[in-house]
């Protein structure tokens, strides 16, 4: 019998890791202040002084705009819903196309579907995971009006490329920092680069307000429009002497002043989190990049990440045998939840190719690539996107392991881990063999 845990050995670890709970007295205090005032929520969905919400939510966007350095910030109750408001403020409807990657959360690529229009999946760079350039002009058509990049697991797009793609085509660029609050690149926060950001605010991104996001943009059309669509545009632009009407009905996207309140203490943590997470990820980093075929996160120069999640590259034929093996081995020897989270703590693959999705392969939309006034042809067939499907099934694996709360004898414990598995991958390729695992 191998010492391995998963096939039948003693685990290095079987206690849970501590709690990321980022949450503490000054939330606390926040929140009971906004109960006592009994103003859970300010907003009114027409034009008078409580349009643009409470003072939490607009001190929260002050505090937010001071941060990032950014003119126009505006809280949503998601980084969901910030990105519709988005894609109506870049004025998308029924006929356009928005290239959007396939290697992201899902709501990405349904942002251009919620207006009508359709997504044209372009493929990513096999070093970050973020859309490539060269991909994305190759998917330009007459049709596109605009890129929704993601930085994807921290990291930041190569902007300077895709920025030149989108001048040279006049497209509007959308960025999607969900996973990347504060990640650099070039010296400028990411969100303030293309037209316009959005952050999430959901409980396991790097700080949170239970469910949340936030709209940054220098554009002031732009945030006018998300104004407009977070609160009931429709019942509001005849007050506000709106002249530009197109796409300014609204939604209710707007954030209670309790979620600002938590909001604001936990922006003043961030940095902190950052620099932890930082940490953490450069010393797994050193340690598992000293295993052959194990390759950890790239950093390009003038970028930093912020690991929303720690991606390392697996090589099965330095090492013998296939990622999803050698993950599962991993997860053996180790918790694999985080207290009150049902995600796995270290996956394979980390995002399936959206367009694999059934929206996509049985094309269930009465608009978007069904409507009568989409004159183009977009694919979403099974090899659409090289790159995005060998990272997924074969090449990409993710941990959790340099969350702010691991110290350094969990980090300990993980080297640990990682270290048994490989000295014992001889046991794996025995197994896999046995069981007939494709390789
Ligand atoms: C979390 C996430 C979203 C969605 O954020 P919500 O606030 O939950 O709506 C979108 N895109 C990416 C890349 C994400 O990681």
């Amino acid at each position: 019998m191998s010492e391995l845990a998963f096939l039948g050995g003693k685990p290095i670890r079987t206690r849970i890791f501590p709690q990321s709970n980022t949450i503490g007295e000054e939330e606390k205090k926040a929140v009971m202040k906004v109960l006592d005032s009994g103003n859970l929520s300010q907003y009114v969905g027409s034009w008078n002084n409580d349009f643009k919400g409470g003072p939490t939510v607009q001190k929260f966007e002050k505090d937010w705009a001071e941060a990032f350095g950014v003119k126009y910030c505006h809280a949503v109750n998601s980084n969901t819903s910030g990105l519709y408001a988005c894609i109506g403020a870049c004025d998308i409807g029924p006929g356009d196309e928005v290239i959007v990657s396939p290697y992201t959360m899902t709501a990405g690529a349904i942002a251009p579907l919620i207006y009508g229009a359709v997504p044209v999946f372009a493929d990513i760079d096999e070093d970050i995971f973020c859309l490539n350039a060269k991909s994305i002009e190759e998917k330009i058509t007459p049709r596109t009006k605009a890129i929704l990049v993601v930085h994807i697991c921290g990291h930041p797009t190569d902007m300077d490329e895709v920025m030149a793609v989108a001048k040279k085509h006049n497209l509007k660029v959308i960025e999607d920092c969900a996973q990347s609050p504060m990640a650099k690149y070039k010296g400028r926060f990411v969100g303030t680069i293309g037209d316009v950001g959005i952050f999430s605010l959901n409980y396991h991104k790097h700080i949170h307000t239970g469910e949340g996001g936030m709209v940054v943009t220098n554009d002031p059309v732009i945030a006018e429009k998300v104004e407009l669509i977070r609160n009931h545009g429709e019942a509001v632009v005849e007050g506000k002497k709106t002249k530009d009407l197109w796409n300014t009905f609204g939604f209710n996207f707007r954030m209670t002043e309790m979620e600002a309140a938590v909001g604001i203490e936990q922006l003043k943590k961030l940095p902190d989190l950052i620099e932890h997470r930082i940490t953490n990820a450069n010393y797994l980093s050193k340690k598992l990049g000293e295993l052959p075929g194990i390759i950890p996160p790239m950093v390009k120069e003038g970028c930093t990440h912020v690991y929303y999640v720690q991606a390392f590259k697996f090589k099965k034929d330095i090492v013998g045998i296939h990622r999803n093996t050698f993950v599962d081995a991993m997860k053996a020897e180790l918790p694999t939840m985080i207290l009150r989270e049902s995600t796995p703590i270290i996956g394979s693959g980390f995002a399936p190719p959206l367009y694999l999705q059934p929206i996509y392969q049985q094309r269930i939309h009465r608009c978007s690539f069904n409507c009568p006034r989409y004159e183009g042809e977009v694919s979403y067939e099974k090899g659409l996107c090289p790159v995005t499907e060998r990272m997924f099934y074969e090449e990409v694996f993710t941990h959790e392991y340099m969350r702010p709360s691991f110290s350094e004898s969990d980090l300990q414990d993980v080297v640990n881990a990682y270290e048994k598995v490989y000295g014992h991958v001889s046991d794996l390729m025995e197994y896999e063999l046995k069981n007939a695992v494709p390789v």
